[in-house]
């Protein structure tokens, strides 16, 4: 049986997360992961907005962690080599009846330390913004809002954390979890493995895995938001644009996304199928985009997806507003139910599980940490990267075969280390080249 320090079950952006910040400390780290690769659940179906914090309750901690993620984002984008555009966003609304709803953020924001905010005019407003449509009320600015792209950023934290000595357990599941006197049994569909500290970073699957051991305490109820995503090429506002709803439409968000996409989220939906769009959903969703920005050329939507949002709630019914982080026993943690904006807030999050871990194990730092991860390179002095295969975005076979040493082992999971299949063309062209370098490098075409 293998034995750990630390198991951390799930590699999603929080796994990958949790996993880096614990190897800041000499503790021995696993990760595992169900799936074939890393930041294929909820992390590869969000809004990839780096929130300001003006959102959160004065005094949560999701309000704390949001402000400090996002003043760190620079930084660790840097660390990792991550594009983060710091676009800034506009809160808007039509009606004059919900502008103190916009004062009421725009004085939490004050209270959390969110820097810059101020309140515009619709005429300041729609000078920012001219594709708005015209009649703003009133609107939030807030210059400290950004984009990232989360997968990217995931997949750097989980690079970052083998790097630095973590190990790695793709196609395992845990099935089953047994207490011991010195710690936790991980019955998984390979080998069973021994630890002292457990993190349960499971997504949707968070509440379950606790159930493995513990009565249930916190369950998640799940819904779903529906996207549309533009070519690059289309002409779209330059901030983030939320809107609020009122007599204008339910209340989207426009995303102008750090790759040049334009990303279009709706609002809440009951779920039907997880990560599935509805036809009803889609048309809604582009009526509201019209009302919102009748310019946008919405022939430009090159793709549509659905996400699938955990909530959080107590046996008893009551929702669970702040980040839910339970530890029902010594050495377990879990992270159940961590929505928006848990992205903005990955590497916080992370740091706060590695120094609880770190706290229960009496661990001490790691001197030999190295926080920094270096992207794919554009070029290279080498032939493949003159042969470009994903014409739309560029990409060259270079690129997609150090993607695929670094870990990827389908044309998705190309796609999100390089950016391949993106573009207008959404891989018709380049899919089955990418499936061909994929056999041959041992990986059966998906
Ligand atoms: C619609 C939507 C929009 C959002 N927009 C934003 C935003 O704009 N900004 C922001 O800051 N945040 C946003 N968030 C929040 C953010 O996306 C999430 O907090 C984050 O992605 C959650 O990552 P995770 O690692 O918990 O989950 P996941 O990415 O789902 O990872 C969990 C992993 O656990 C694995 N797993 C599950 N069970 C097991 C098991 N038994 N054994 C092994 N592995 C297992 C799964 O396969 C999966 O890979 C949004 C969330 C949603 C739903």
């Amino acid at each position: 049986m293998k034995r750990f320090d630390a198991v951390v079950i799930g590699g999603g952006i929080l796994g990958c997360f949790v996993a880096r910040n614990l190897r800041r400390w000499n503790i021995s780290t696993l990760l595992v992961e169900k799936e074939g690769d890393v930041c294929t659940g909820i992390t590869r179906a969000n809004s990839a907005i780096v929130y300001a914090g003006y959102d959160n309750k004065p005094g949560s901690s999701k309000a704390e962690m949001t402000v400090r993620g996002n003043a760190n984002m620079d930084s660790l984008c840097e660390e990792l080599e991550v594009p983060f555009s710091r676009c800034g966003s506009l809160l808007v609304t039509y009606d004059v009846s919900s502008v103190p709803k916009l004062e009421r953020k725009l004085e939490n924001g004050r209270q959390n330390g969110v820097a810059g905010m101020r309140m515009l005019t619709g005429e300041e407003a729609e000078a920012m913004e001219p594709m708005l449509k015209k009649g703003i009320a009133a609107a939030v600015y807030a210059p400290s809002t950004g984009t990232v792209n989360p997968w990217q950023l995931g997949i750097a934290a989980y690079e970052n954390a083998v790097q630095n000595g973590a190990q790695v357990s793709l196609n395992t599941s845990v099935n089953g979890i047994r207490r011991e006197d010195s710690g936790y049994i991980l019955l998984t569909s390979g080998e069973s493995i021994a630890c002292k500290v457990v993190i349960n970073c499971a997504g949707l699957y968070a509440d379950q895995l606790q159930q493995l051991l513990f009565p249930p305490s916190t369950r998640l109820k799940l819904d779903g938001a529906e996207y549309l995503v533009l070519d690059p090429l289309a002409r779209k506002p330059e901030h983030i644009i939320f809107h609020q709803a009122d007599s204008c439409g339910k209340g989207i968000t426009a995303i102008p996304c750090v790759e040049g996409n334009l990303l279009i989220s709706g609002v809440r939906k009951d779920l039907t199928v997880p990560f599935a769009t509805t036809a009803e959903g889609l048309e809604e969703l582009y009526a509201d985009t019209h009302r919102l920005l009748p310019e946008l050329d919405t022939s430009m939507v090159i793709r549509s997806f659905g996400a699938v949002r955990p909530n959080p709630y107590r046996e008893s019914g009551e929702s669970i507003p702040d980040f839910c982080v339970e530890n029902p026993a010594p050495g377990f943690y879990s992270l159940i139910g961590i929505k928006t904006p848990g992205l903005t807030c990955s590497n916080e999050l992370g740091l706060a599980l590695g120094e609880k871990a770190a706290a229960f194990l009496q661990a001490e730092k790691n001197i030999c940490f190295n926080p920094h991860r270096k992207a794919i390179e554009k070029k290279k002095e080498d032939p493949d990267y003159c042969q470009i295969l994903c014409q739309c975005e560029r990409i060259t076979k270079g690129e997609i075969m150090e993607a695929i040493r670094r870990g990827a082992t389908t044309v998705d999971g190309v796609k999100r280390r390089v950016g391949s299949g993106m573009g207008r063309c959404q891989g018709s062209r380049c899919t089955w080249e990418i499936e061909k370098l994929l056999e041959e490098n041992g990986h059966g075409a998906i």
